[in-house]
């Protein structure tokens, strides 16, 4: 069973003359890993509002578990570029700000903080005001602040896409982990090829405007160490994926 349908999504923001996005489909299954790539203002991020119930489609229906996505809900949670963390708060603070503002008892979600703050390599700054953390470790609050919730649906909006090479790889190995400890779904937005290739079990690719589905694809090459030389058929597959992106409707 799906934890998430998109059917004949359409969009068009009320300010605007153009629709963003038209006719686009797709279907989640639980404990899945998609990457949703294309290039810059094809609509990626209006795609994730939706799903997230901040806005409403023109067209189509949005469902989690059957149900119509009506507005925003824990259940589906989004790290952003930006991340909206709060400075003066410590990171632990952070990290329980939407618990504690759910109204939880602390003894509910403490046991996950400190597996958070493990898993994240946080432990050590808990206490420390997010301000004065770098940019890679506030990323992992940020990771953490989302996960907490226990979101069966996991999105990220060009999380890493401000931090240097090691540090994203980093993090891109600490998603991985924190996907198969959590055992939720998670939606990745990139326009990143490679990072689409290794953080994807499937593709989807977004362009044109209006943006729409190019294609979706079955990545073989989710979670390889691509650096150690995969041969002719990952240069094909990529070359595809680039062409996919890169083409004009
Ligand atoms: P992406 O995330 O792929 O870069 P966006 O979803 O941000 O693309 O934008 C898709 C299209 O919608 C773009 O043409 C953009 O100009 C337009 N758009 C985005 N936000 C707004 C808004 N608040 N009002 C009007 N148009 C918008
Ligand atoms: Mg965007």
């Amino acid at each position: 069973m799906s934890l998430l349908e998109l059917r004949d999504v359409s969009y068009r923001y009320p300010e605007s003359q153009e629709v963003s996005i038209e006719h686009v489909d797709l279907t989640v299954d639980a404990h899945a890993l998609t990457v949703i790539v294309g290039p810059s203002g094809v609509g990626k991020s209006t795609l994730l509002n939706l799903i997230a119930g901040y806005t409403t489609p023109l067209n189509g229906q949005v469902l989690m578990n059957q149900q119509r996505v009506q507005g925003p809900s824990w259940q589906r949670g989004i790290v952003f570029q930006d991340m909206a963390l709060y400075p003066w708060l410590t990171v632990a603070q952070n990290i329980c700000f939407g618990p504690k503002m759910r109204g939880l008892a602390a003894t509910t979600y403490e046991p996950l903080l400190t597996e958070l703050l493990t898993e994240t390599g946080l432990l050590a700054f808990q206490d420390q005001p997010v301000y004065e953390l770098s940019g890679g470790l506030k990323q992992r609050v940020a990771l953490a602040r989302a996960c907490i919730n226990q979101p069966p649906l996991l999105m990220l909006d060009e999380s890493f896409s401000a931090l240097d090479n090691y540090t994203r790889n980093e993090m891109h190995q600490l998603l991985l982990n924190l996907w198969r400890r959590l055992e939720n779904s998670i939606i990745a937005i990139t326009h990143d090829i490679d990072e689409a290739i290794f953080l994807g079990q499937r593709i989807l690719v977004i362009n044109g405007k209006p943006g729409t589905v190019a294609a979706m694809l079955d990545n073989p090459y989710f979670n390889q160490d691509v650096t150690t030389g995969l041969g002719t058929d990952y240069v094909a597959f990529r070359q595809k994926l680039l062409g996919l992106i890169e083409q004009t409707n």
